[in-house]
């Protein structure tokens, strides 16, 4: 009988591949799950093993042998793989793309599955004893030593290697004089309640206790709806505690920027127990031994962005998505899935409870909950002494505006500024003006690759595109009739932060966005330098409206707030809510009160009603009422079918001719709607189009595709664009 590996390979095909297995692994055969090297075209790559058959459609001289297998033990368990596979059939994406997307780079590459220790030096009684005097011309020693007695915990090699330049053979040496041992360790770091628990608020105590007692009830989905401040994280910590106790493993999963040091700081000061962290912030190999430690079931809790929906679990006990409705859970590129939806999934399949936290939970999961899918936990009120702000808003038409500042805002800030509390502006525009225009013939500078504006970057002189990253040299005069009348419309935070440094010269300005923090560590430079009251304005965009805590912050300015109310983007409104609550939710955090002023030009437009008291559920309901009435999700699912090429044409032909295998299969009321081009047609020299699906069902949507996709994929067409499927899109544009 033959034996053949039916293996995912990482490429775009959307099929498995069978490979022979060579008679040397006969006597000790490969499990499912372990990475094999196999040939493919003229490279070399490293698959994942799903099945082993004895039968192939595949004829016998185009069959190949593997190379090498490289794991003993799997690196996807049944479960992990059970829920990958689902996700390439549930987005329609490669099950080799899918599998490598959840793996760690370094094994993609081959590595091998080894869990590194990391050894801590510390004095032995004897060398605590030693006198240094008494080491005279022994330089290196002296400095090991002096850094050690300094360091009763001990030193990590990591930190030795920073500080010590040729540590390791004086080390030797000191530990054959006895003086210095080490210990190897777990690289993960160790959480220890040194911070007592706050005494909870009733609603907290609910909360827990609700979800610590329903826990044997298996999969439950919490949606822990509560106001900025409300104490959510205090709820998660308990919970942990309790998974942790139970000797089970919690996996948190937090917004991209939201992973702040305050929130692993606050776990490690808590919690008792191992965390493993995975971001994209840290480097493969910290990568590697957060995943590989967490399989292994040494950490007790992950915190990750997106990609840890993935990590690999042995005794899953809950998962939590902190700010459920963050537009960062869903992978924007390649294989397009969500981690929040597939949380969900993946708790349902291991029979775990999830948590759901959002002071603004997205309309998805509001409808679920109100369908009675999903239970509502509320905190409704701010925990400790903090009170809710007071939202206003600040008709600003026929306003004098000075910067984009209104005079009732600016006679606002100096109100605060005199009692010592500090302001934060918002502006959700990065650069200093969004446009640069010609006074004398109306010439505009427009990107060459895309259809958009280019942003004028002062402090660099540059003009640059936001959406393709195209970078042109500040022109001092009209290239296209060399007028120096340069007009720079708009505004920016870099505009704004320049304003007012001129407008408060007594205060001093810092500003958060994308630019100021380009640099590693410089994010948490500058929210150190809030914390310790150096910066008194803080002007920033969205990265500022996410999470963080400024216990001095009592005014909140939003500079315009208009650009969600009259979006050709459905989600839009949604977004303006969840944003200015956000926003709102960084003023007046401790004792004093907060205020929040937003100015508009559209003061009277009934969406903001609710807003302003704070009634997140009322807002939401008049959307999702809307939603329901236009037929758009949660109501409808949609797909999107994206094309883009460097010739106009070919996106709009590839996506006719799909709409036409997509019109033959169609037995069901699944709706086509284009192709249109894209709302910004050319971007990074590429044409886009797109094709919208819209049914009422997904079961309609998936069997569409499922038969549709095979036929797609071959079109002669789809050679000529890039093409790519988006199931449950966020973006439509
Ligand atoms: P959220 O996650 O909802 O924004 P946090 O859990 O971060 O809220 O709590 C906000 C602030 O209130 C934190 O400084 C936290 O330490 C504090 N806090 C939370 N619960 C309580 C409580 N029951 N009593 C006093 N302070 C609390
Ligand atoms: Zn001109
Ligand atoms: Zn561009």
């Amino acid at each position: 009988m033959n034996t053949y590996l039916r293996i995912a390979i990482p490429t775009p095909l959307r099929r498995q591949f069978d490979y022979i297995l060579p008679a040397k692994f006969h006597a000790k055969p490969p499990q499912i799950g372990v990475r094999v090297q196999v040939p493919f075209g003229r490279q070399t790559l490293i698959g994942i093993l799903l099945e082993v058959v004895h039968e192939t459609d595949i004829p016998a001289q185009k069959l190949k042998p593997i190379i090498e297998v490289l794991d003993e033990q799997p690196v996807f368990d049944s479960e992990l793989l059970q829920l990958l596979r689902w996700c390439s059939f549930y987005y329609h994406h490669s099950i080799g793309e899918v599998l490598q997307n959840a793996l760690p780079v370094k094994l993609r590459q081959g590595a091998p599955t080894h869990i590194k220790a990391i050894r801590r030096w510390l004095l032995t009684p004897k060398g605590k004893q030693v006198e240094l005097d008494s080491l005279k011309r022994a330089a290196k020693q002296i400095a090991l030593m002096g850094d050690l007695k300094l360091s009763p915990s001990g030193l990590l090699d990591s930190q030795l290697t920073k500080q010590h330049v040729g540590w390791r053979p004086v080390m030797k040496r000191l530990e054959e004089k006895g003086w210095v041992q080490s210990f190897e360790e777990n690289a993960l770091p160790q959480a220890k309640p040194v911070i007592q628990a706050p005494t909870l608020n009733s609603y907290q105590q609910q909360a827990i206790d609700r979800i610590i007692r329903q826990k044997q009830a298996g999969f439950h989905a919490y949606v822990l709806e509560g106001v900025t401040g409300s104490g959510k994280t205090e709820v998660y910590l308990q919970v942990i505690e309790d998974i942790i106790k139970q000797g089970n493993q919690a996996l948190v999963l937090v917004p991209e920027i939201g992973l702040t040091p305050q929130l692993l700081d606050r776990f490690l000061q808590r919690l008792d127990g191992r965390i493993a962290i995975m971001h994209s912030g840290l480097n493969d190999e910290e990568r590697l031994q957060a995943w590989l430690n967490t399989q292994a079931g040494a950490a007790d809790v992950v915190i990750g962005t997106r990609s840890a929906v993935f990590s690999p679990l042995l005794r899953p006990g809950i998962i939590i998505i902190d700010e459920e409705h963050d537009l960062s859970f869903k992978q924007q590129d390649g294989f397009r899935y969500s981690a929040r939806d597939l949380a969900v999934k993946r708790a349902r399949d291991l029979n775990i409870p999830i948590i759901l936290g959002s002071a603004t939970p997205s309309l998805e999961t509001l409808h679920n909950a109100l369908q009675g899918r999903y239970e509502t936990l509320l905190l409704p009120e701010r925990a400790g002494n903090a009170i809710p702000p007071s939202i206003q808003l600040l008709d600003v038409r026929s306003q004098k505006m000075e910067h984009g500042i209104s005079a009732q805002l600016l006679h606002k800030m100096k109100e605060h500024l005199e009692r010592d509390s500090q302001v934060l502006l918002f502006l959700n525009r990065r650069g200093y003006a969004p446009v640069l225009m010609c006074h004398e013939c109306g010439w505009h500078a427009l990107c060459p690759r895309c259809d958009a504006h280019m942003t004028l970057h002062q402090s660099s002189s540059h003009l640059r595109c936001h959406h393709c990253g195209t970078e042109q040299f500040l022109p001092s005069t009209c290239p296209k009739c060399k007028s120096d009348d340069l007009l720079q419309m708009g505004f920016g935070t870099e505009r704004i932060e320049h304003a007012l440094t001129e407008l408060f010269p007594q205060y001093r300005v810092i500003r958060i966005d994308r630019d100021s923090t380009r640099r590693k560590g410089s994010m948490q430079k500058l929210l150190n330098e809030i914390n310790n009251g150096k910066r008194q304005i803080l002007i920033g965009t969205q990265m500022l409206a996410k999470g963080h805590h400024f216990p001095n912050v009592t005014l909140v300015g939003m500079l315009n707030a208009d650009h969600g109310l009259y979006s050709s983007d459905f989600r839009a409104s949604e977004r303006m809510g969840q944003l200015i609550l956000q926003v709102a939710g960084r003023a007046g955090r401790e004792e004093k009160k907060g205020e929040v002023l937003i100015q508009t030009h559209h003061a009277d437009h009934p969406l903001f009603k609710p807003l302003l008291k704070h009634d997140y559920p009322g807002f939401a309901k008049t959307l999702i009422e809307e939603r329901q009435q236009t037929e758009l999700p949660p109501f409808t699912h949609l797909a999107l079918l994206r094309a883009e090429a460097v010739d106009q044409q070919h996106p709009m032909i590839f996506l006719e001719q799909a709409r036409l295998l997509l019109e033959q299969t169609n037995q069901s009321e699944v709706i086509l709607m284009g192709p249109f081009p894209a709302l910004m047609e050319r971007r990074a020299g590429r044409y886009r189009a797109q094709l919208l699906v819209q049914a009422n069902n997904r079961k309609q949507l998936q069997s569409l595709f499922a038969i549709s996709l095979p036929q797609i994929e071959i079109l002669k067409t789809a050679k000529k664009v890039r093409w790519s499927i988006d199931i449950d899109p966020l973006d439509l544009l």
